[in-house]
């Protein structure tokens, strides 16, 4: 993805729309854990004053990512924006590539949840709580209760 500086030159203090669509795989951002549902789509602002470029982004995709807690996949809508200035020096073009990428990472999430309140697999038995409840939460506090019970008679 780039964008023509002789372009922004030719019109000083005017922003220029650009919008862009690529393949994951076209930016290198293939990643395991995460599968593109559509293309990322680029939309950004360019302008030239001064020397220099001032760009303004935003990213657009949707991907489908597990769940941290549950490990369900779910689809996440992923948005991000970025801007920069750079010096256009004598420069043809001007690969937004980079930045891009970067958005990307930021807006994905470290530790993607399909829900905030998403509750996850029991430590024991591994079934999925958003579902049921199992049992062994409720051993477990009882276990812990029965424990400070006797700690209690003990004093
Ligand atoms: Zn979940
Ligand atoms: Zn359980």
């Amino acid at each position: 993805m780039h964008i023509s500086v002789e372009d922004l030159k030719n019109m000083p203090g005017e922003t220029l729309t650009y919008t862009f669509t690529a393949a994951a795989e076209q930016l290198d951002l293939t990643d395991e854990e995460v599968e593109f549902l559509e293309p990322l789509t680029v939309e950004l602002l360019a302008t030239y004053s001064n020397g220099k470029i001032n760009v303004e982004g935003s990213l657009h995709s949707k991907v489908a990512l597990g769940c941290s807690r549950c490990l369900r996949t779910f689809v996440f809508p992923l948005a991000e924006t970025f801007a920069d200035e750079v010096q256009a020096g004598d420069m043809a073009t001007l690969d937004i590539d980079d930045w891009v990428r970067e958005a990307y990472f930021i807006g994905l999430p470290l530790k993607p949840l399909c829900h905030e309140a998403c509750k996850g697999l029991c430590p024991r038995c591994g079934s999925d709580m958003n579902e049921k409840q199992c049992d062994c939460l409720i051993d477990e506090v009882d276990h812990r209760l029965s424990v400070l019970k006797k700690l209690l008679e003990e004093k």
